[in-house]
């Protein structure tokens, strides 16, 4: 049985089909709708400054990020970014906060073709005299061919298991910003870069729309995401830690510190994909046309009974870390 905000998912929030839209089914980053000749990939993420941003976020990035997050699902799904839409719950009307995150907001909207078309503006609950911090909710639209687009449910065994970028970058930023761990400056400087600004990965996403089995964007952790991935498609997982990449900037922390930020962080917003090893070449090229660090880390296996997903280091070491990633309702 799942647990914690996929329970909720679960018991509360799934249906048959029914209406003439229909989608995939849920669990996958995006919903791939056909609308008759067009097929269009929707996603939605709700944030709240103190959950999924500090209390004093610089609201640039905040606005940044609010869109990137959705892009990245899209990426996920293989699909072009076209239109979104943003509903926002605000406190108090403070428009040097309001122009900043606009700043932020429209010059990712621009640069990735997605426009704003709509949405909803109202103040947040008081409670007492405390109101709730601005809440935002968006909901992105992505354009597909008839036919085409990346789910969590096509991985086979014998797949190679790959992921862009590096990995642990925006955990490590949040623990050195707690205090927790300790970055050198420039270090510190280029994490935060990657928590605040996280790049979506659309190229990438679309150029793999005929390679890729399975695709996710890693959003919760690289073992809680590729874990989605190994659920839907039934399947297992072994994961080289040692291939697994991490940035210069993580590499001056403790091995330790290091699994837990690549294996369980989330926020980087990279793509974990399979694809079948007779593929890796093509795959590869993607890569460089697309100018996106590819890393084949693991393969896909068969399922068997108990841990779904093995980590282990070059000397056949198994990697354990304290939870697969976040959930907003862990129990
Ligand atoms: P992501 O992290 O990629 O945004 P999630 O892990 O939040 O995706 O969600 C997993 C799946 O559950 C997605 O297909 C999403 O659309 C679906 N989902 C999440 N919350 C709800 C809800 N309240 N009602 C219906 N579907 C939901
Ligand atoms: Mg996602």
């Amino acid at each position: 049985m799942r647990r914690g905000e996929f329970q909720i998912i679960d018991r509360f929030f799934t249906y048959e089909g029914f209406g003439e839209w229909r989608s995939q089914g849920i669990g996958d980053d995006c919903a791939l709708i056909d609308t008759g000749t067009e097929r269009i990939a929707v996603t939605t993420d709700m944030m709240a400054i103190g959950t999924h941003f500090l209390p004093n976020a610089n609201p640039e990035d905040v606005g940044y990020k609010a869109l990137a997050v959705n892009l990245s699902d899209l990426a996920a799904a293989g699909a072009s970014p076209r239109a979104f839409f943003l509903s926002i719950g605000l406190p108090e009307r403070d428009d040097a906060w309001l122009a900043a995150f606009s700043r932020g907001l429209m010059s990712l909207a621009q640069t990735s073709g997605c426009a704003l078309l709509g949405g909803d503006t109202t103040r947040t609950a008081a409670v007492g005299d405390v109101r709730a911090p601005v809440t935002i909710s968006i909901t992105a639209m992505g354009a597909l061919s008839e036919g085409k687009g990346l789910g969590r449910a096509g991985a086979r065994p014998g797949d190679d298991i790959w992921v862009s970028g590096t990995l642990g970058d925006a955990y490590a930023a949040l623990k050195h910003r707690w205090g927790h761990w300790q970055l050198m400056p420039d270090a510190a400087e280029s994490v935060f870069e990657r928590m605040d600004r996280p790049t979506p990965r659309n190229a990438l996403g679309s150029a793999l729309l005929d390679l890729a089995t399975a695709c996710a964007d890693v959003s919760d952790g690289l073992k809680a995401d590729l874990g989605h991935i190994l659920e839907r498609s039934e399947v297992g997982a072994d994961v080289l830690w040692d291939a697994v990449p991490i940035s210069s900037a993580l590499r001056a922390l403790s091995a330790s510190a290091q699994q837990e930020a690549a294996l369980m962080g989330g926020d980087d917003y990279e793509l974990v994909f399979t694809a079948p090893e007779a593929l890796a070449h093509r795959v590869e090229q993607v890569g460089l046309l697309t100018q996106t660090r590819l890393t084949r880390i693991g393969k896909i296996r068969e399922k068997v009974s108990g841990d779904n997903l093995t980590v282990r280091t070059q000397n056949g070491v198994i990697i354990t870390t304290p939870t697969n990633g976040f959930d907003h309702f862990a129990v």
